[in-house]
Order: C-alpha cells, then sequence, then structure tokens
C-alpha cells in the first residue's frame, strides 16, 4: 500500500533516488539528507503507514531487528561509539513526514549533537498518580 503524495513511499520503493545502505522486500535503509552526523539514517518501510501507530506488530520487531543490523554496520564501518533510535510520532513529537520512519543516529565523541529533553521535578505522589491513571 503507497500513498501518492508520499515522498518516503517513493523513495521506498526506488521511485526517487536515495543513498541506500540496505534493501529488502520490505525496507529499504537511506542516508538522512538532514543529518545529524555522519551516517544519520532512516529505515523505512515500503508500504505506507503514517507512524508507529498504524505500523503492524511483526513490521515493527523486523524495524528493531533491522536497525540492530545496521547499527552495527556503523560501529565497525563508521566507528561511532554510540548511537541513538529516535521515532517521532506526530507533529507536535516533531514528525515531519509522515510516513513512519526510524532514525539511526550514530554517535561520535565531540560530535556537538544532543538529543534530549529537559527533566522536569516530579514528586513520589504525583508519580504515583501518574502510575495509576495509565494503569490503574
Ligand atoms: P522526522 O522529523 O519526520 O522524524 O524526520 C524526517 C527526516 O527526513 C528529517 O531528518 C529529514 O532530514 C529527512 N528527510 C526529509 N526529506 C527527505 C528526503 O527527501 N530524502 C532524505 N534522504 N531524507 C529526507
Ligand atoms: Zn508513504
Amino acid at each position: 500500500m503507497r500513498e501518492d503524495n508520499c515522498i518516503f513511499c517513493k523513495i521506498a520503493n526506488g521511485e526517487i533516488p536515495s543513498k541506500t545502505l540496505y534493501e529488502d522486500d520490505k525496507f529499504r535503509v537511506i542516508l538522512d539528507l538532514g543529518p545529524a552526523t555522519k551516517g544519520h539514517a532512516l529505515i523505512l518501510p515500503k508500504d505506507h503507514y503514517a507512524d508507529l501507530l498504524e505500523l503492524p506488530e511483526e513490521s515493527a520487531g523486523d524495524v528493531m531487528k533491522l536497525a540492530k543490523k545496521m547499527v552495527l554496520k556503523f560501529k565497525e564501518k563508521l566507528g561511532c561509539e554510540g548511537f541513538n533510535l529516535v521515532q517521532n510520532n506526530g507533529d507536535l513529537a516533531g514528525q515531519t513526514v509522515f510516513h513512519f520512519h526510524l532514525h539511526l543516529i550514530p554517535r561520535y565523541r565531540a560530535d556537538g549533537q544532543t538529543i534530549g529533553w529537559k527533566p522536569q521535578e516530579v514528586s513520589g505522589e504525583e508519580l504515583e498518580e501518574i502510575k495509576n491513571q495509565i494503569v490503574g
């Protein structure tokens, strides 16, 4: 299933050229055009799913297996010392292309990037309340 106006559908299915690192019948892994670091790549399913919630469970498992394979290659070939997996869902969360993708971001000493959040203060009572709201 592809969506006509989706750029990642076109890239994943080879209609638009990309720097492809890996391809099989379900996925393509490409270099990001606006990389955070050297080797920043995206895992794209060839079928169109807007986000993680639309991605079938089996594909979600396959994505993590593929991520592991790719970051091992980055360690071996690029010498990165760590990596971040980033996956944005929804525009509020920073998603700009609404075709599921997992960012693979190799990390190097002093690479100048920060991927994170500002920790907030929270009490034990508040944590308990939140826990109950989610699972209570
Ligand atoms: P998001 O913000 O949706 O999580 O990430 C979208 C990512 O896609 C960004 O890192 C952006 O640089 C990358 N990107 C957007 N358009 C293209 C494109 O046409 N080709 C490639 N290779 N990457 C793209
Ligand atoms: Zn798509």
